[in-house]
């Protein structure tokens, strides 16, 4: 297979010293391996904005909706309720999950192309006062829009309601000050804007709230107060942990802070983004959300005419080097490019041009 380069929000490309990392096998219960997850765990509290006095880190097996379904499984517990903010597939998962547990929840439903309107969510809180936990997607990437972090922490927080926020797809990628936010639960995962490979997802908890959690998840694998408990004794997880993934993770996040951390990476991502949508439009490929709304991270566009054809599109780019990525919408014909990963100037300027060259913008 040749080494494309994933325009795709993850896995995506990464940098060949991460990829190294994974050629020596290590031993779970080596204290070395132990070191290595702690120093992770310390460096994800750095990243969010936290101290260890008020905030933890727990890693999870498996993809990053493990991790989700962990924080569902073990915020939440019997009398408790959530209002789960969805506009995009991402935030209709975290509704089936609360469906497969049984956990009571209220789901504020919006378009995909929109903001959820802060006024309703108000509404809701104030009419309903069994909802204690407020659940969003802050990167939608279904369709990747960014949606309001800030006033849907600011209303959740006024209300004193247990937040949980779904950032797979921007924290690494997006500064995000977990603590100022009062976000009590933080989920992303290793391979997305850290820029490892896939095998695990990480939950920045804060500890008052986790530690009240003792009991409440109806799944062994996925309790994550349990996983706490046992990882934090001395950087041991629970079960087998992915040590090659952890390794390269461990390396991704040194690379990150290399590059001069979130606040460069979103810089060079911001970047990547506008050029893409900027040289998309004069090819005729027009964004499917707005600017305003655009998330650095991943964007969908609407099919150019009715003649264009994603598989043959899709193909073209393919034989050139580049992976794309299918669009997730029903009403509108859609595709996505994503621009998180190791992918700089020289590599949009290729891709631009290759898609100047299938418009036929070139032959013009
Ligand atoms: C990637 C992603 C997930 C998790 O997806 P997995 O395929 O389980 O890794 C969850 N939420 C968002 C917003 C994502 O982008």
């Amino acid at each position: 297979m040749t080494d494309y380069k994933l325009l795709t929000p993850g896995p995506l490309t990464t940098t060949a010293s991460v990829k190294d990392m994974m050629k020596i096998d290590r031993c779970t219960w080596d204290d070395e391996y132990k070191r290595i997850t702690q120093k992770i765990r310390s460096q994800l509290l750095e990243l969010a904005h936290v101290t260890e006095d008020e905030y933890t880190t727990v890693l999870m097996q498996g993809s990053g909706t493990f991790s989700v379904e962990s924080v569902m499984q073990t915020a939440l517990g019997a009398s408790d309720k959530a209002l789960i903010i969805t506009n995009g597939a991402y935030g209709k998962r975290i509704v089936e999950m609360a469906k497969y547990i049984g956990i009571h929840y209220d789901e504020y439903s919006v378009d995909f192309n929109l903001h959820p309107d802060i006024a309703e969510i108000r509404s809701r809180l104030e009419n309903d006062p069994m909802i204690t936990h407020v659940v969003m997607v802050h990167c939608e990437t279904t369709t990747g829009i960014l949606n309001p972090l800030e006033e849907v922490a600011t209303v959740a927080k006024a209300f004193d309601k247990v937040l949980i926020i779904d950032a797979m797809s921007s924290f690494g990628g997006i500064e995000i000050n977990v603590e100022e936010l009062g976000i009590d639960y933080l989920i992303s995962s290793a391979n997305k804007c850290i820029q490892g490979v896939p095998g695990f997802g990480f939950v920045i908890a804060k500890l008052n709230q986790l530690k009240q959690c003792e009991g409440n998840a109806r799944s062994i694998s996925l309790d994550l107060y349990e996983q706490w408990k046992e990882m934090n004794h001395d950087g041991k997880w629970r079960y087998t942990s992915p040590t090659h993934v952890v390794a390269a993770f461990s390396k991704a996040i040194d690379e990150l802070l290399d590059e001069g951390g979130v606040p460069a990476r979103q810089a060079r991502y911001e970047k990547n983004n506008k050029r893409i949508r900027s040289r998309f439009a004069d090819a005729g490929i027009h964004a499917y959300i707005s600017e305003e709304k655009q998330s650095p991270i991943i964007a969908t566009y609407l099919f150019p005419d009715e003649f264009f054809s994603f598989t043959d599109f899709y193909e073209y780019v393919k034989t050139k080097g580049f992976v794309l990525y299918p669009g997730k919408l029903t009403e509108v014909d859609t595709f996505r490019v994503g621009n998180i990963g190791e992918i700089y100037d020289t590599e949009i300027e290729q891709l631009c041009d290759i898609i100047d060259e299938y418009m036929g913008v070139l032959a013009k």
